[in-house]
């Protein structure tokens, strides 16, 4: 998909940003998330996170999660490795603090999958250089339709997932950007124009009192 990518054209250092999605389960945000994450041209780096959730026969160690048991969940907690944590649908979720750093501390951007309770967190800690985006179902029946259609959860887990989403959709109001995924192309396209716009942010060109300087530095170009 062609993008208007001029951020990585700039001459302008910035700095990097953290671009947390949010959902409740089946909206669509793990697709999304994975496929931004994927543009090479767009330098997002993927938070993986830790859980103790059964991995799915789908998912790989290492690359969807980092799949844990409670114990060496509590140690990571302990050790204060992780930047937030939550317990979602009876299990625990977490993001590795580390990579988180070392990706901002190089001015590279980062994308979260991460439920409301971590994103306040993350807020908290990072604030200007966090973006959030709120992913909506467009209804009640096609968010419990992708979720059967995954079929990789047992009944009972779509059954609390679908309860628990109602919980998490009435968060919306916390979010920088909220969007409706009713087709995830046209998704797609919303979430890189957010990416531009948050990229071109004053405050987040850390050069542009240096590339102005040296602009109104240069003599006036003769008449062409
Ligand atoms: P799932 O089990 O479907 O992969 O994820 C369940 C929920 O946990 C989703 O809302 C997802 O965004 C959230 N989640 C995944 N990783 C993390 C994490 O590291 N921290 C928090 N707070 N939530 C997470």
């Amino acid at each position: 998909m062609a993008v208007g990518s001029e951020l990585s054209t700039s001459p302008v250092p910035r700095r990097g940003l953290v671009l947390i999605l949010s959902s409740p389960s089946g909206a669509g945000k793990t697709t999304l998330t994975r496929a931004l994450a994927q543009r090479p041209d767009w330098g997002l780096e993927l938070s993986v996170s830790v859980t103790t959730r059964a991995r799915r026969p789908s998912e790989i160690d290492g690359q969807h999660y980092r799949f844990i048991d409670r114990d060496a969940f509590e140690a990571l907690r302990e050790r204060d490795d992780l930047l937030e944590w939550a317990e979602v649908h009876g299990n625990y979720y977490g993001t590795p603090r580390r990579p988180v750093e070392r990706a901002l501390a190089a001015g590279r951007d980062m994308i979260f999958d991460i439920d409301y309770q971590g994103t306040r967190q993350v807020r908290g800690k990072l604030r200007d250089d966090v973006v959030t985006i709120f992913i909506l179902p467009p209804s009640m029946a096609e968010l419990r339709r992708r979720l059967e259609r995954r079929a990789e959860d047992s009944a009972e887990t779509i059954e609390r997932r679908l309860r628990n989403a109602r919980t998490e959709i009435e968060r919306w109001s916390e979010y920088n950007y909220v969007l409706v995924n009713d087709d995830l192309d046209r998704s797609f396209k919303t979430l890189e124009a957010i990416l531009t716009a948050e990229h071109l942010r004053r405050e987040r060109q850390v050069g542009l009192d240096r590339f102005v300087e040296a602009l109104l530095a240069q003599p006036d170009a003769a008449a062409g």
